[in-house]
């Protein structure tokens, strides 16, 4: 079975409860986070494992999200680029100040 096929069957059942399931995986990842630059402010340590682990399950449920409301691939890197590329124009206009 593919990962989407899996995703699909747990969307069947679980329905809108993977939201909510998708927003607590990123109050933890924004937890791993908080933690992370604790230790840089601390000169620790930072646990990348748990990072990985949290970055791996909101990379799960934004699939899941997509799924749901029914948003192309496509469309989300479309305005990806055009973020970047907005991004790299703030960066070269910081630059030539
Ligand atoms: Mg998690």
């Amino acid at each position: 079975m593919t990962n989407r096929e899996v995703m699909k069957i747990a969307i069947d059942r679980y329905k809108d409860m993977q939201l909510i399931v998708a927003i607590e995986e990123l109050s933890e990842l924004q937890k791993e986070l908080t933690k992370a630059l604790r230790n840089i402010n601390n000169n620790k340590t930072i646990n990348l494992e748990n990072l990985v682990e949290e970055i791996a399950d909101v990379e799960i449920m934004i699939e899941q999200i997509k799924m749901i409301f029914r948003i192309d691939d496509l469309e989300v890197k479309n305005v990806i680029q055009r973020k970047v590329n907005r991004l790299l124009n703030k960066l070269e206009e910081s630059n030539n100040e």
